[in-house]
């Protein structure tokens, strides 16, 4: 995979250079712990929920195996299975946007980075949208966002929570202002669910960034993350280049996250499944959680805007910079 798939680099401070890499172990030693060198037969991995038995790394996961990680089973029932993306821009970079995701979909057999549909968490009906990294760097294009969308349409209309579990570099650089606008889609879609009293978790996945970050992974009533996860719109790589300080050293990762509230929870990955299932049970107990917030006074808005307009005139009087 080369930092052309996504458009942030994630690569750590210091790194060597070779984007996604440095954070996602290459296929050759996947079952290698980067941390601590440990290495697991794949039986190993799976009955681990792929976590360092040694140091309690947690490797990335597949969607369709997270999926098997937090649903009861028989429960998944996919939905808008069928969408793909079409090539708007005709954008090629080193190679035909249209042949990244045929390649993408051959190697990891996903559709596009992310899945949603049905599915039960310890009894309690959720929908469920899970990304996965292997597919073009999890980016955020036009079916992504159109997923997510759905996903929250269907927990209004059946009245389920809806558990998100992201992990992606950022928006599509291949569909250009198209995967931007998937950013304002699925924020509107997160305020339909709020409207509706439905609640939204969030779980954080290494790593979180860019547009989605910036979107919908960041709206969660609840926002869990997973140990050592790097949650953060920029890597920390281009943040040093382009502020020239020195960061510290768990810049950007869960950890940090949750001392700036950014974050509610950090948890390891084998309690997520039971955690996830408390929220949701918690949130949807009785009736819709949320009131509904009442609209400004009249006239208040006006008058806090005048107030900003009359301060930034005081800070910029019209005649001092011509
Ligand atoms: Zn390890």
């Amino acid at each position: 995979m080369t930092t052309s798939n996504i458009s942030v680099d994630i690569s750590p401070v210091g790194g060597n250079g070779t984007g996604p890499a440095a954070a996602v172990p290459a296929p050759a030693t996947r079952n290698t712990c980067p941390a601590c060198g440990s290495h697991y037969r794949e039986d190993e991995m799976v009955a681990n929920l792929r976590v360092c038995a040694h140091c309690g790394h947690h490797f990335p996961v597949a969607a369709r195996e997270r999926v098997v990680q937090l649903a009861d089973d028989g429960t998944w029932d996919e939905v808008a299975r069928g969408l793909r993306s079409a090539d708007p821009l005709g954008f090629v970079d080193s190679r035909p946007y249209p042949e990244r995701l045929a390649d993408a979909e051959r190697r990891g057999g996903m559709q596009d980075a992310m899945i949603v549909g049905r599915a039960a968490i310890e009894g309690r009906p959720v929908v469920l949208a899970v990304m996965d990294f292997a597919f073009l760097g999890g980016s955020m294009g036009s079916v992504v966002g159109e997923k997510f969308v759905r996903a929250a349409h269907l927990a209004v209309v059946e009245e389920r929570p809806l558990v998100a579990v992201s992990s992606s570099g950022g928006a599509r650089m291949q569909e250009g202002v198209l995967a931007l606008m998937q950013m304002a889609k699925t924020v509107a879609a997160v305020d339909e669910l709020r409207e509706a009293g439905r609640p939204f978790v969030s779980v954080m996945a290494h790593p979180t960034t860019g547009g989605v970050a910036a979107s919908f992974a960041a709206l969660g009533d609840v926002i869990v993350a997973e140990p050592g996860a790097l949650l953060s719109f920029s890597g920390p790589r281009v943040v040093q280049q382009t502020t020239r300080e020195e960061l510290p050293e768990d810049f950007g990762l869960a950890e940090s996250n949750l001392r700036f509230g950014h974050v509610d929870l950090i948890v390891p990955r084998a309690e997520l499944r039971e955690t996830v299932a408390r929220l949701v049970a918690l949130l949807s107990g009785g009736e819709p959680f949320r009131r509904h917030v009442e609209a400004a006074p009249e006239g208040a808005v006006r008058r806090a805007w005048g107030a900003v307009r009359r301060g930034f005139s005081r800070l910029h009087p019209p005649d001092a910079d011509g």
